[in-house]
């Protein structure tokens, strides 16, 4: 018997990863009739067949998390890349991956990328965003900046990493490992509004016990997993700090008195666009509802 973990599954086939290297393998009958099917991030026991040292896979571990969009299992942290410049910082959308790896509970850390091309502008949002309550590696390419501490991030996780196309995500992957070679995509030619490929889901094997999914986390930003706007408040870390000595315990933050993140808000404890894109996915929310 060998333990592994599933890194890729095609038409009813399962590569594990293994102490003897990747093993193709199915799934025993018996989780068809428990109804589980496996995933790829699972932690799972093979026995090797003597026939032709097929695996079949005999146990499927208990999960600590589990993803739909993409589908996998036990990722344990979301790596949010976006680039200074080329194609332009958009918090609007850095805000919305923050919301759904919150909501996904994952521990979170932003990469801010293309450093070279606008460093005031890199330190000022890492600075908005370490005091929001979050992570921030600055990283460049180009100055090989931040690639030790990207690297020393994932070992040891699973990694989803979320980002607009063309914010460097392969570019940064390759930097950790090499030997990995994803093809960097020259935005020039790609669509800068990113472009859309559906394919299996893959994990890429870093060594040092560190997996990154192969495809882009949170590609579908749909907000249709709030139903009550009292839950966004907890998704934004600062707000939901701040909020605490809000006079109201239902305060959203909105037109309510007395509310403190307000109050924060223009003392600069809080961000501004922060406190600017709560209010417009609050908006976006409570409109989501009426349907
Ligand atoms: P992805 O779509 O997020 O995987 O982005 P890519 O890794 O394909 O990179 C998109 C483009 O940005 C490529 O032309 C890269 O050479 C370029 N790029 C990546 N990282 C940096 C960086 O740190 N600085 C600069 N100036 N360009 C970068
Ligand atoms: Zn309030």
């Amino acid at each position: 018997m060998l333990s592994g973990i599933i890194v890729k599954g095609i038409g009813g086939f399962y590569y594990v990863k293994t102490s003897e290297g990747i093993v193709e393998s199915r799934a025993r009958g018996l989780f068809r009739d428990e109804n589980i099917t496996p995933l790829v991030g699972d932690h799972v026991n093979i026995r090797i067949s003597e026939e032709d040292g097929s695996g079949y896979i005999d146990k499927i571990y208990p999960r600590t998390s589990e993803l739909s969009r993409p589908p996998v299992a036990n990722v344990t942290q979301a790596i949010i890349v976006m680039s200074i410049k080329n194609p332009d910082i958009n918090t609007w959308l850095l805000d919305k991956f923050l919301l759904m790896a919150e909501y996904e509970g994952l521990k979170t850390i932003i990469c801010l990328n293309k450093e070279d091309l606008d460093e005031e502008a890199a330190l000022l949002l890492s600075k908005i965003y370490k005091k929001a309550g979050y992570e921030v590696i600055i990283s460049s390419i180009v100055e090989s900046i931040g690639v030790e501490d990207l690297k020393l991030a994932l070992n040891d996780n699973i990694t989803v990493i979320a980002g607009p196309s063309g914010a460097g995500k392969s570019s940064l992957l390759n930097a950790v490992n090499p030997k990995l070679q994803l093809k960097i995509g020259d935005i020039s030619t790609k669509s800068k509004r990113g472009k859309h490929t559906t394919r299996h889901v893959e994990l890429l094997d870093l060594d040092h016990n560190s997996f990154v999914l192969d495809t882009p986390g949170f590609s579908s930003l749909h907000l249709d997993f709030i139903q009550d706007p009292v839950e966004l408040r907890d998704y934004f870390r600062e707000i939901s700090k701040y909020g605490e000595e809000c006079r109201f315990l239902s305060c959203l933050h909105d037109q309510e008195p007395d509310c403190a993140v307000k109050a924060n808000v223009n003392t600069g404890n809080i961000n501004q666009l922060r406190y600017e894109n709560y209010l417009l996915l609050l908006q976006e929310i409570k409109s989501n509802r009426r349907y």
